[in-house]
């Protein structure tokens, strides 16, 4: 390795030289065997992948920081790197050492980047999850409109849309893309919806996102003279490709990868989910965070990597068309319907290798020779699918798009060897008898090392040392080797080499010249399988549309037999799904949950819930942990999952499109932000005040519980009255104000329902199901029994309640009803500083110092609400 001597040294000058034409970036400076990391850079990284820093040499006076990794085996270190946010320029020699020294002592090697590496433009697959995207974004505005780009390097998939300012963080949270890049000059927005993204921020220059600029690249990328024909792109969405283009010719250092076109996703095409709707639902993560407990884990029956990435994707995106959606459908029916075919799909679509990126890796020349043979192998198993699907009527939009490729297949499977491998570089997978030449290097490689062998014997003979061995070593090449004790018996001719302990190293001039013959052959034949490989690629990239679009059609229909799958086995129906404004779901089950359940061996008790004009919003009561949450978000998963084109865990559904959807349940935890629960939970409810319409559908759990009693009922009360008046969309509301079910009488849409209890030998009993009507008592004293309540304060309380029932709150929703003024009151207080989050001892924390006896009934009644929410929460 080299030194890097002192501060004027060229080399220093050439590292700062690279290092400030890649700002942002650290930079991996190949020196020989090691990417080294110098400065900041080393300071940075070290610690961050837990090696060793040391100081080389001096620059200005003081010593230079520098940590290394070895080149071979970066892979590892990038990865923890990207994953930290970083991101990595790669400078390699781009010239052999001995090339440099030929121009003099103390020539410098020269050196360049050769590739970026960023969160957003990984394609290895040892960097990427098999099962989902890794999007590159990019928004750009042009006057009040916003626009999105998107791209996958690792598969090609590039997409636009148009987006108003406040669907900017719904879109990011569908999309969750790994880096985004942004206009420099908004990062002084201050939070906007990039606050939540603060890690993924990529900011340009603004001139990037200028959109005549961004359809010069675009044109220039797909080789057209117009985009007319990809779709009407808004001016914004422009400029955001062109800024994606852009980075990705920055980062891959003018490589350009195969894109395929842009798909734009047009307007109110895919239903409106919000990131806090997208969390609260756990569509796709779980609360806990991971994958493990969400929508996409209990569902994801897919068997390729390309098949699980669509799937979620299209989770993520419900579609509003219910003729897209019946035509998904379809595919999922036949594929339940005809059990044989779906096994047969399944079964061969099990360890096809990932066509998309082995492509997209071919195209940025990061390719090797096992990709071009998991290529040739994915074909032939597409072209098999294909025959046994024909005849399917419904899947021809699928089968239809598999290409025929039967001759690139064979050629790439006939000129590979059988298992070939990960770098071209490596040499040995073009097949013998494809390249007659290279045949015969190969032979007199093979010869000269048969010779190597024969050598070996004759030494052993001449010299009467049995011990005597000819090795190979990528130090000294080919050498003899003999033990200590016979050195004596070696005769005149041997050179020595290397005296080792135990032994001595010679070579002799006959072992020099078949090593030099070995050696060239091999470097020929090295040469001619590179041919080889340049050949296939070429060829491979030649389809690389019909491969693009055959990769996508697996995809499609591991989706399709995945969901059917999961039909069969979970009892899914289809659901119909059309352009009404009701919702009716027959024995509606909820999908985690019930999977949960069985693997408890306990029954999950289905529900129904009808909604239509004369009923759209139901108010649900019912004790904590008797099945509310359950029941509400089970009707939000199934809407997703018909319209994602699942058929769905009920005995009947019928759904009238749903175009935006909301989930917020109340006094959820976000103290990590530094606002309180309270606050979050008022904030969130805004947005759906002021954003849900007839068509959307919301499920609103326990809002106003971050509050004290009777604000927090008088905030459910006109949040209640607000969406059923004024954004009179379809909704179900759960709350455990039961004052609220005296709004039945005024407002004729809103339609009162209960969890059922059954009360047992004194104790409770949750049935789990879902009946009109309301709950008679809130079972708080219950709840707070099972908590461990001092037996003392229950008696009180009981006791409190029954003065309270007969008298004080019963009167209190009337009185509410002439209050409303103290709803807008509420809003105009500052909110609550942040709170810490109940912790196992906040029941005693709430009772210390409270004499039961002195309480006053309201004093008590606040308690005691405050006490039922506790338990069963935290
Ligand atoms: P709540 O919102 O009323 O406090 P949850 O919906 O959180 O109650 O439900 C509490 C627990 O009851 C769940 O974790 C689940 O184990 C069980 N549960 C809920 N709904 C059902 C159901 N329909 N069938 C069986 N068990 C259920």
């Amino acid at each position: 390795m080299m030194a890097v001597s002192d501060g004027s040294s060229p080399m220093v000058a050439q590292y700062q030289r690279l290092k400030a034409a890649h700002p942002g970036a650290l930079l991996f400076f190949r020196m020989g065997d090691f990417y080294e990391l110098f400065f900041d850079d080393a300071v940075a990284a070290a610690p961050a992948l837990d090696i060793a820093l040391t100081r080389r040499g001096r620059h200005q006076g003081e010593e230079i920081p520098m940590c290394g990794v070895p080149a071979h085996n970066a892979d590892p270190y990038l990865q923890r790197l990207i994953r930290r946010g970083f991101k990595v320029a790669i400078c390699e020699q781009m010239e052999d050492p001995a090339e440099a020294r030929k121009r003099g002592g103390k020539s410098l090697v020269h050196r360049d980047v050769v590739r970026v590496v960023t969160p957003g433009t990984l394609t290895e697959d040892v960097l990427l999850d098999a099962r989902s995207n890794n999007y590159l974004l990019a928004v750009a505005r042009s006057q009040d409109a916003y626009g999105l780009a998107w791209l996958d390097l690792s598969t090609g998939e590039v997409a636009t849309a148009p987006c108003a300012r406040e669907q900017l963080g719904a879109e990011l949270g569908r999309i969750s893309p790994r880096e985004i890049l942004l206009p420099e000059t908004w990062l002084g927005d201050g939070a906007g919806p990039f606050a939540d993204w603060a890690d993924r921020l990529s900011p340009l220059p603004s001139a990037s996102f200028e959109s005549l600029a961004g359809q010069r690249s675009l044109c220039r990328l797909y080789a057209v003279a117009a985009l007319d024909a990809f779709g009407a792109f808004s001016r914004a969405e422009l400029g955001a490709a062109g800024a994606l283009v852009d980075y990705v010719q920055l980062t891959q250092k003018g490589l350009v990868p195969r894109l395929s076109r842009p798909r734009r996703v047009e307007p109110g095409s895919v239903m409106q989910i919000d990131p806090a709707t997208r969390r609260n639902l756990e569509l796709v993560a779980s609360l806990a965070g991971g994958r493990e407990g969400s929508l996409l884990d209990a569902i994801d029956r897919t068997c390729t990597g390309a098949g699980g990435r669509l799937l979620a994707e299209r989770l993520g995106a419900p579609l509003t068309d219910p003729a897209a959606i019946r035509s998904r459908l379809d595919q999922v029916e036949v594929l339940v319907d005809t059990g044989d075919l779906r096994e047969d799909v399944r079964e061969r679509l099990k360890g096809t290798p990932d066509l998309q990126r082995a492509l997209s890796r071919l195209s940025l020349g990061r390719g090797g020779p096992r990709d071009l043979a998991m290529l040739a192998d994915a074909l032939e198993r597409a072209a098999r699918l294909r025959d046994r699907m024909s005849g399917t009527e419904v899947l021809c939009g699928i089968t239809g798009r598999i290409a025929d490729l039967a001759t690139l297949a064979a050629t790439l499977a006939t000129t590979l060897t059988d298992s070939p491998p990960v770098l071209a570089r490596d040499g040995g997978f073009v097949r013998a008898g494809v390249e007659p030449e290279l045949d015969e290097l190969r032979e007199l490689r093979d010869r000269s090392r048969r010779l190597v062998a024969a050598l070996e014997a004759r030494y052993r003979d001449e010299t009467g040392i049995a011990t005597l061995k000819v090795r190979h070593n990528n130090l000294i090449g080919y050498h003899i080797e003999v033990p200590s004790q016979h050195v004596g018996k070696v005769p005149g001719g041997f050179v020595q080499r290397q005296s080792m302990a135990g032994a001595m190293r010679y070579s002799t001039p006959e072992l020099a010249d078949l090593e030099t013959r070995i050696a060239s052959a091999g470097d020929k034949a090295v040469a001619l399988e590179l041919a080889v490989f340049d050949r296939l690629v070429r060829s491979v990239m030649e389809a690389a549309e019909p491969i693009a679009e055959t990769a996508a059609a697996l995809a499609e229909l591991d989706v399709a037999a995945a969901l059917a799958e999961l039909a069969v086995a979970d009892r899914y129906v289809r659901p119909r799904v059309d352009d009404g404004l009701a919702l009716e779901i027959r024995g509606g089950r909820h999908p985690v949950v019930e999977q949960f359940q069985r693997r408890q061996a306990a029954a999950f008790v289905a529900n129904d819930c009808a909604l239509d004009q004369s009923s759209r919003l139901w108010l649900l009561t019912g004790p904590n942990m008797a099945g509310k949450s359950t029941f509400l978000r089970q009707n939000a998963l199934i809407l997703v999952l018909a319209q994602m084109g699942s058929f769905v865990p009920a005995s009947e559904a019928r759904i009238g499109v749903v175009d935006r959807l909301f989930s917020r349940v109340g006094a959820a935890d976000d103290l990590a932000r530094g606002r309180s629960t309270f606050m979050v939970e008022m904030v969130e409810t805004a947005t759906i005040l002021h954003q849900a319409g007839p068509r959307s559908f919301v499920v609103l759990d326990e809002i106003g519980r971050g509050t004290a009693t009777y604000d927090g009922m008088s905030l459910a009360w006109a949040i209640v009255e607000h969406l059923h008046e004024a954004n009179r969309c379809r909704g179900l509301f759960a709350t455990h104000f039961h004052e609220l079910t005296a709004l039945a009488a005024r407002l004729p849409a809103l339609s009162c329902h209960t969890m059922r209890v059954k009360e047992w030998q004194g104790s409770v009993v949750f049935l789990h199901e879902v009946g009109s009507g309301t709950a008679d008592r809130s079972y708080g004293v219950h709840v707070a029994r099972l908590a461990g309540l001092p037996a003392a304060v229950l008696q009180r309380a009981e006791q409190v309640l029954q003065t309270l029932e007969a008298g004080e709150a019963g009167s209190a929703a009337a009185r509410l009803a002439d209050d409303l003024p103290l709803f807008a009151a509420v809003l105009r207080q500052p909110p609550p500083a942040p709170q810490a989050a109940p912790g196992p001892s906040a029941v005693e924390a709430m009772l210390g110092g409270i004499n039961p006896d002195e309480l006053t009934p309201r004093e008590a009644l606040d308690l005691l609400y405050r006490l039922k929410d506790l338990p069963g929460r935290s």
